[in-house]
């Protein structure tokens, strides 16, 4: 551990849980595609990228929280400082869309400022608590829900796209939609009354349903 400590250096060691934690762990979100040492070399070679790590490892406001959160993930998508996600991810598509023959895989794409904002907030108050500093934060502050006993990722608040488009996506699957063939479930949506067979109540991927059986195990 020490010779780690060593070679890693003060700096990096000092960062090293926010490092983690934004790229994703147990309890935050995994960046697609953007592997652990991405971080650590971003933290080598960019002093901007340094300054948002500060951030998430002093007592800071929500709003400090997002702007950084932000700030981190552009440079890790390899966007320049004063860019913002939205821009980068409209920007990304328009590209994949011209070059690429095959669908576009929006996991492949960078997240919005509406997501990424809840994905800094819970990746804060992981720091926070790895550190036994998370005394009096409220999990629904920072990037959770709390819904009938189950803590659940907040991912965004905006719909997940136009609502003209969203009436366009429904399936007609005769199965329960766990698999890839559903359109909904391909396209990272819930189904939905527009559904064909399951009308968004009947199969496992509508709106998050509670296990009955669960409660009654209880
Ligand atoms: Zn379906
Ligand atoms: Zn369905």
């Amino acid at each position: 551990m020490k010779k780690v400590k060593e070679q890693l250096g003060d700096d990096v060691c000092h960062d090293v849980l926010f490092l983690h934690a934004i790229l994703g762990c147990d309890t935050t979100s995994r960046v697609h595609g953007i592997g652990k040492a991405a971080a650590l070399k971003k933290y080598a070679n960019s002093l901007h990228f340094r300054e948002q790590a500060k951030v998430f490892n002093s007592p800071s406001t929500v709003d400090d929280i997002v702007v950084a959160g932000e700030n981190a993930l552009v440079s890790l998508y390899g966007g320049k400082p004063g860019e913002k996600l939205d821009g980068m991810h409209y920007q990304r598509y328009c590209e994949k869309l011209a070059t690429n023959s095959s669908q576009i895989q929006p996991q492949n794409l960078p997240p919005t400022s509406a997501a990424a904002r809840h994905h800094s907030l819970r990746v804060y108050l992981q720091v926070k608590q790895w550190k036994g500093e998370n005394e009096g934060m409220s999990l629904e502050d920072y990037g959770w829900k709390v819904t009938e006993g189950q803590v659940l990722p907040r991912m965004t608040d905006l719909p997940a796209a136009p609502e003209s488009l969203l009436q366009m996506i429904r399936c007609n699957c005769s199965s329960d939609c766990a698999s890839a063939r559903c359109t909904c479930r391909k396209h990272g949506l819930e189904c939905s009354p527009a559904c064909g067979q399951c009308r968004g109540t009947a199969c496992t991927n509508s709106p998050i349903q509670f296990d009955e059986d669960d409660s009654q195990d209880q």
